[in-house]
């Protein structure tokens, strides 16, 4: 798929400008604090909805301007779509498809796929669970609409039943009270973790193979879905079961919940572990053995995508390339070949590129 056209309005420091892109390679270089990063934000916008930089819908609009509306023309192997979004100062947000309108978010999501590369990626790898189960929801919502719309649910149960604990903690709630809020996390937790496996038995081969290819053949890279009672989940992948381990963990725990108001099993605690030669990278890998894992992560990504729709998602890099030594870099570029539309910011033209074209931003 590649994205051809962009139409953005009062989107960050952007007045209006329309941009053509090139169907692989578009560099697009400029100074410091130029727009490059935005562009690229306003692009991943529209597929995903969401800012890659993790802003609020709010902060993009150009400031002074009462609104921000971007427009892409995605040409794809299923046909043409043209997505519109619109967001105003007052939480108001107006999604288009091909010029009709869509209620909701998962009615956009998927049209257009991406897979951004930043220097953040390395986070993926070095912080704490909640940036890996990022990475695999990040995928997954672009993958499976659906899978979004189960992810927002089951945040809104834990935020109220996280509320609700802290209430018993103070005697304002009967512990009873529970009971209903615990059958929803075991249906919904369950839905989430069985979806997380089977995309983590597709995804973890792929890294596999690619990171064996970044290291040529010296290193195996395992990843393994960690849960409540881990052995147990991986063993009995069918939802019924996943549920119901999930309801023990909570009954059993229940006092411990209360004490410490918060919901402390389900999905929202999992986490992934990345193993490479048997140790874990996270703890004990290298910088280098940490940034490969993380590029395979990525890599995998786009693979995953292009074995589930048929085709590449287009590829954002912001400022990635000189953070990556000689030998990933051209690892990166042979994968994108001229087969994955890439949009490239860097601020020097050091790079050569085969075929593409060069964006000065101003
Ligand atoms: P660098 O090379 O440093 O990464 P860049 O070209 O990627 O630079 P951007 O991150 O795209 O720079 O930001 C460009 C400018 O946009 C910044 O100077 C920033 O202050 C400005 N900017 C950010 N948000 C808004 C907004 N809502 N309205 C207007 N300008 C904004
Ligand atoms: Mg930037």
């Amino acid at each position: 798929m590649n994205l051809s056209k962009l139409v953005l309005k009062n989107f960050r420091n952007y007045g209006t400008k329309e941009i053509d892109f090139h169907p692989l390679v578009n560099v697009i270089t400029g100074l410091n604090a130029q727009g490059k990063s935005n562009l690229l934000e306003a692009i991943g916008y529209l597929s995903t909805l969401s800012s890659f930089r993790g802003a609020k819908d709010l902060d993009m609009v150009r400031w002074g301007c009462p609104y921000f509306f971007l427009e892409g023309l995605i040409k794809k192997n299923t046909g043409d779509y043209t997505i519109s979004l619109g967001y105003n100062l007052e939480n108001k947000k107006l999604l288009k498809v091909n010029g009709s309108a869509r209620k909701k978010f998962n009615e956009v999501l998927g049209i257009l796929n991406s897979v951004v590369f930043s220097p953040e990626d390395l986070n993926i790898v070095k912080l704490g669970p909640a940036a890996r189960r990022k990475y695999l929801d990040g995928e997954m919502m672009q993958l499976f609409p659906t899978y979004y719309f189960t992810l927002m649910q089951y945040q809104k149960i834990i935020q109220q039943r996280n509320n609700l604990l802290k209430e018993i903690r103070e005697k304002k709630q009967q512990e009873e009270m529970l009971d209903i809020w615990d059958e929803q996390l075991g249906e919904n937790g369950a839905k989430i973790i069985k979806k997380r496996l089977e995309v983590l038995q597709k995804l973890a081969p792929l890294a596999r193979l690619t990171h064996r290819k970044i290291t040529e053949g010296e290193e195996e890279l395992e990843i393994t879905y960690e849960s409540v009672d881990q052995e147990e989940i991986l063993k009995k992948i069918t939802w019924e079961k996943i549920k119901e381990i999930l309801h023990t963990m909570i009954r059993e725990n229940r006092k411990n919940e209360i004490i410490k108001g918060v919901s402390l099993f389900g999905p929202h605690r999992d986490d992934l572990k990345l193993m490479v030669n048997g140790i874990d990278v996270r703890k004990f890998g290298s910088q280098g053995q940490q940034r490969t894992t993380a590029l395979s992560l990525k890599m995998a990504e786009l693979e995953l995508m292009k074995s589930e729709t048929g085709e590449y998602p287009i590829l954002l890099l912001d400022d990635v390339m000189s953070e990556l030594d000689e030998k990933r870099r051209s690892h990166l570029i042979a994968m994108m070949g001229d087969k994955i539309q890439t949009f490239i910011t860097t601020t020097d033209m050091a790079f050569h590129f085969r075929e593409g074209q060069v964006m000065k931003v101003f």
